[in-house]
């Protein structure tokens, strides 16, 4: 493979001992095809992928000084007191579940960088506003997201040791629905029988009771929550709506893993639509295209509703595999800019330019004052939800602003308030656990709503996130960026962390 002139400068840079407190290592494609490495001031690491029948095992090939990738524990830092036990992990003590692919599949795109950065799990980033919370690594905290299943279709059987990946999110809701499978594109590329057009994830058997199947499913998707976390505020009892789901269904204690990078869109994007970031073209929150010339910025509220038109025609969202199963059947996304394929969608009046008022978080019900006035992006992100569940509710009842709608074969509600909260104060916060506390009640509003509807008994739902959330260590601070442009190096970091040379 030929290297930017730029790269041995640019690597050596990243992982020298003067960044190994905010660089936990360096990733990038190896020198053979189908080869990557990570690299940190103590250790190198070069593995191979092998395809094996529509997926790909994972070999090491070299080791040099410290095996930065031996611990891939899902259930490493849990459950929350193991967590508050071990905050910010020093890199020989952390765990990166499913590495080796999560790592590889980000440069299978021809838009990836030349190299990616892996912050450090207690890195305090001061140019993203010197967040109490953080995520993006593909460390064990920052990648697990909670996952809970309940409802027909569904297992019952309470709190288990168990776990999956974002990618396999996709297609066992589309498994436990009944969607049909078709020929598709497999995670090696091949082609085999899918369920979902580019489908790189599997089915999770383990979760679905084979004699149940839902009329109805419904995704909650709480942004940013830490699952050691959420499930802590379950056992207290203090989550009334989202434990009745629990209670009568199945929640995994190693939750959901999320892709490389453990980043919103990507990762919303990955949930919905069974593919990994790398296979599904929605990189990052920016990543460069390169043949343009051009950045590509997904996650910001000025590009949200148009974010889905850099998603690959090839793979398939679940409203799409939805309205393919069962023609004309109804698919509702709220909140969601992954919405491709949904007969309802929150983006689609902004699309069409028709801008909601903005409900007043000063005066909506459920939400905590202590925080709305001091915190400007908490505030924000209540009047989102809020408005959320308002579409939510509108749609179940038959009835939003002027049009009438049927129950929902399947209804994606996206909520933000967790990840704002999480960022703001950290996962340990009274901030982030009211934040938990708000987006419970508004999920009791939406299922009182499907319950009035006379649907709930045939309704399965999901709660779970995008990605985790970890605490960060106020003291370790820094930006590597100062460290390269000293170098002379020109380059470009998009979204912090994705590195493209020369340009
Ligand atoms: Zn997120």
């Amino acid at each position: 493979m030929r290297r930017h002139p730029d790269f041995a400068k640019t690597w050596e840079t990243l992982v020298s001992s003067d960044l190994s407190s905010i660089c936990e290592m360096a990733l990038s494609r190896g020198d053979e095809p189908d080869t990557f490495v990570a690299e940190a001031t103590d250790g190198r690491v070069e593995f191979r992928r092998i395809p094996d029948g529509g997926g790909y095992t994972y070999e090491v090939s070299s080791v040099d000084g410290r095996d930065l990738l031996v611990n891939r524990d899902a259930s490493a830092f849990s459950p929350l007191s193991e967590e508050l036990g071990s905050l910010f992990p020093p890199p020989e003590r952390n765990h990166y579940p499913d590495a080796f692919e999560t790592i590889s599949q980000i440069f299978d795109d021809a838009n990836a960088p030349d190299m990616a950065v892996v912050h450090s799990a207690a890195h305090n980033w001061e140019d993203r506003g010197g967040h109490r919370g953080e995520h993006g690594s593909i460390d064990v905290v920052q990648a697990r997201a909670p996952m809970i299943f309940s409802g027909p279709g569904f297992r019952t059987g309470g709190f288990t040791d168990s776990g999956i990946r974002n990618v396999d999110v996709a297609p066992t809701l589309a498994a436990a629905l009944g969607v049909s499978s078709r020929a598709g594109t497999r995670m090696d590329g091949t082609q085999g029988d899918v369920l979902l057009g580019r489908q790189d994830g599997n089915v999770v058997d383990d979760v679905l009771d084979p004699d149940g199947r839902p009329e109805h499913l419904v995704f909650f998707l709480m942004d940013g929550t830490n699952s050691n976390v959420l499930y802590q505020l379950i056992e207290d009892g203090r989550l009334p709506n989202i434990g009745a789901l629990a209670q009568s269904g199945v929640t995994l204690s190693r939750g959901s893993t999320a892709a490389f990078p453990t980043i919103t869109l990507a990762n919303h994007t990955t949930m919905i639509t069974g593919a990994y970031p790398g296979h599904h073209g929605i990189l990052h929150n920016a990543y460069w295209d390169r043949q343009k010339g051009e950045e590509i910025v997904t996650n910001h509220p000025a590009t949200w509703a148009m974010a889905r038109s850099w998603m690959r025609r090839d793979v398939e969202t679940l409203p799409e595999a939805v309205g393919r199963t069962w023609p004309g059947a109804f698919t509702a996304c709220v909140n969601e800019p992954a919405d491709r394929g949904a007969g309802y969608s929150t983006f689609d009046f902004f699309r069409r330019g028709e801008v909601p008022a903005i409900a007043s978080p000063d005066t909506v019900p459920h939400a905590n004052q202590r925080f709305v006035r001091p915190h400007k992006d908490y505030a924000w992100s209540v009047s989102v939800d809020h408005m959320g569940m308002e579409q939510a509710c509108g749609i179940w009842s038959g009835h939003y602003r002027g049009t009438s709608y049927e129950a929902p074969k399947l209804m994606w509600v996206n909520f933000t308030l967790t990840d704002s909260a999480m960022h703001l104060g950290g996962p340990h916060s009274e901030v982030a656990r009211s934040s938990i506390e708000e987006c419970d009640a508004r999920i009791g509003e939406i299922l009182d709503c499907i319950r009035a509807a006379g649907a709930f008994d045939r309704t399965a739902f999901a709660v779970s996130a995008d990605h985790g959330m970890e605490e960060t260590n106020p003291e370790v601070t820094g930006d590597w960026n100062e460290v390269l442009r000293a170098a002379g190096i020109r380059y470009r970091d998009e979204a912090y962390g994705f590195i493209y040379l020369g340009v």
